[in-house]
């Protein structure tokens, strides 16, 4: 549906679980063991995602959290391929548990996958994660190349004085790999903001050193770069320094059941209160054009919440 502000909100992602098994600095900065004592159930995910398919959604995102730590995941996306209008079901994991049942996720529907990964080096990526689990991750490259789910898509959140002198390899990661990696600017939130705002790093600092990366096309809130020639492409998600909240076509659900309109905002709505009531879907349509036109990240305005509760 067109929000206030004309935008197609077509793009859902349902944080299905707050638990991880990663303790990444900037997402989950105390190293709790945080997570909602309840998460919404499979049941409860499926009747959500029905609903905004009628009003457009098309495409639907599982993050978490780690989203493979949910022991349902296989008939979760079974039962969401099974909506009518849903195009597309992608997920975002940090990859560690991925080797284990990837076919069998493929089968039941899942069309892609978004891994993160922010650094190469075996004891940066302990340092930044709280795991040993380099290895395997990138194991799991080869492993969606393999099955075609493809392009695959690498997170890597800049990070002033720790990734920076690895942004190169990256990139030319990209040459020889049906590979799309993705660096997202640091956000500041929860419990991350001084650490954020010391660690940031901005896209257009990346690309002032890299002028061979030639602007390809532009994907809602993300701008793609290529290298001459490569296989693969080089996108940035600048939501501080070139703020995209004019083509944001996207809602978040947390793993408690709560509608967030917009990231860095703290509003959240009841979702299993709305499905009890009488009409839920002009109440939704009602809400869904309350989304704010913009964030307020320039004007330091940081969310409460850690991004491990939203999914990101
Ligand atoms: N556990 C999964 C994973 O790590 O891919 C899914 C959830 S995680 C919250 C989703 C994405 O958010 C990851 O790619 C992560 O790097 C990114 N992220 C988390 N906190 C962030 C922050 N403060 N700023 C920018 N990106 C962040
Ligand atoms: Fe866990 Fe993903 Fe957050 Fe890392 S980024 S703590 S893996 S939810």
């Amino acid at each position: 549906m067109l929000d206030s502000y004309k935008r197609n909100i077509d793009y859902l992602r349902i944080s299905i679980t707050e638990d991880c098994n990663f303790r990444c600095k900037y997402c989950n900065p105390n190293g709790e063991l945080n997570y909602s004592k309840k998460s919404i159930s499979k049941d409860e995910i499926i009747e959500i995602v029905k609903l905004f398919s009628e009003l457009g959604v098309k495409k639907v995102r599982l993050t978490g959290g780690e989203p493979l730590l949910r022991s349902d995941l296989i008939e979760i996306i079974r039962d969401i391929k099974k909506i009518k209008n849903i195009e597309e079901i992608t997920m975002t994991t940090n990859g560690l548990l991925l080797n284990k049942n990837l076919l069998e996720l493929k089968n039941a529907g899942l069309n892609r996958v978004n891994l993160s990964l922010d650094t190469f080096n075996k004891s940066k990526f302990k340092e930044i994660t709280g795991v040993d689990g380099l290895d395997k991750v990138l194991e799991v490259i080869g492993e969606l190349e393999l099955l075609e789910m493809v392009p695959i898509k690498i997170n890597c959140v800049l990070i002033n004085k720790f990734n920076n002198d690895e942004i190169k390899n990256f990139i030319n990661f990209t040459r020889d790999k049906k590979v799309q990696i993705r660096f997202i600017e640091l956000m500041s939130m929860g419990d991350n903001i001084e650490w954020g705002k010391e660690k940031y790093l901005s896209a257009e600092e990346v690309l002032e050193k890299h002028k061979d990366l030639k602007l390809y096309k532009e994907e809602n809130v993300a701008k793609i770069y290529k290298l001459p020639n490569s296989k693969g492409e080089v996108g940035f998600i600048s939501p501080n320094s070139n703020k995209f909240c004019s083509s944001c076509n996207r809602i978040r659900i947390t793993s408690e059941g709560k509608l967030k309109l917009c990231l860095h905002s703290d509003i959240e709505y009841d979702l299993l209160k709305i499905l009890k009531s009488k009409n839920p879907l002009t109440e939704l349509k009602n809400i869904m054009l309350t989304k704010p036109k913009e964030h307020k990240l320039g004007e330091e305005k940081y969310i409460k919440k850690n991004m491990v509760k939203i999914g990101g």
